[in-house]
């Protein structure tokens, strides 16, 4: 399996990830998570990172797809991969075309107002960066983390205000790719979230069975 998924800000592509490569043993891209080990980690990627996102400015698509090529590279063969995080334009769209033949694309449908519900709830520790939710996964002392007792903090791009900002600027970036791959009639299945509460384990099982009719997996 060759998937993208997509997903707004705060719909829960990390989970759904994670749970399809324990289910079905793909290895996940997830773009996000890369450049921010690097500028972490400082490394010659993070700083080239770093400069571009201290500018404001995104992080050029060469340079993304160089990153994207050396993950791919380590995919042992035969084996499926989910990419999160990429491609963000039509350009890289076209470019990921030349590199990798997609079966797939994921796509997590979730109403902005439980994202919005999602995020503004969420805490993370200054400590060792654990994730809470003053909502669905309190922490056993309020504003103090479980695991190292450090104080929690609200993100700042975590506000109402902000969090509608991101979802626009997602919307704006993903419509265009979605009608790009319907043109090019690659199969989009959709996970539809309507409930805050509803827990990932059903939408996964729902994904997998679709998945299974569409023969992707077996
Ligand atoms: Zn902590």
């Amino acid at each position: 399996m060759k998937a993208i998924i997509f997903g707004a800000p705060g719909a829960g592509k990390g989970t759904y990830s994670t749970r399809l490569k324990t289910k079905l043993g793909v290895e996940v891209i997830a773009m996000g998570d890369i450049f921010r080990t690097q500028v972490k980690e400082n490394s010659e990627l993070g700083k080239k990172v770093q400069s571009y996102v201290e500018k404001g400015a995104l992080v050029p698509d060469e340079i993304v797809v160089e990153v994207l090529k050396q993950h791919l590279a380590k995919v042992p063969n035969g084996s499926g991969v989910i990419l999160d995080g990429f491609p963000r334009t039509l350009e890289q769209a076209k470019t990921l075309e030349t590199i990798l033949q997609l079966d797939i694309i994921i796509l997590l449908d979730v109403p902005d107002w439980i994202i919005i519900e999602r995020l503004s709830s969420r805490r993370i520790c200054k400590n060792c960066s654990a994730v809470y939710n003053t909502r669905f996964l309190k922490p056993k002392i309020e504003n103090i983390c479980d695991k190292c007792h450090g104080e929690l903090y609200q993100r700042p791009d975590d506000n109402p205000d902000v969090i509608q900002n991101r979802l626009k600027i997602y919307q704006d970036q993903t419509s265009p790719l979605l009608i790009y791959y319907k043109e090019k009639n690659v199969p989009i299945i959709t996970s539809k979230t309507t409930d805050i509460d509803t827990p990932p384990e059903p939408l996964v099982e729902q994904m997998f069975e679709e998945l299974k009719k569409l023969k992707i997996v077996n």
